[in-house]
């Protein structure tokens, strides 16, 4: 694991617009369940687990379903 040592967070990095999910059909069951970065796929630890923030939802069958995306803190906004 490397360590980031840019304590600035308003530094342009290459990342997707904030709010923006991906849809949750393209995501793995990880992604999903918060275990992996939504963005990027990595898996997440105490360490660099981030809550997406706003509220989240997902349609499953007729239901509207809350989700609670969890992402890496490179994704951050
Ligand atoms: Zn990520």
């Amino acid at each position: 694991m490397t360590e980031c040592t840019n304590a600035s967070t308003s530094s342009p990095v290459d990342r997707p617009a904030p709010g923006v999910l991906p849809a949750i059909g393209t995501l793995t069951a990880r992604q999903q369940r918060g275990i992996d970065c939504v963005w990027c796929g990595i898996p997440l630890t105490l360490d660099n687990a981030v809550d997406v923030p706003g509220e989240h939802y997902f349609r499953r069958l007729d239901t509207r379903t809350r989700w609670y995306p969890r992402s890496c803190r490179h994704h951050t906004t």
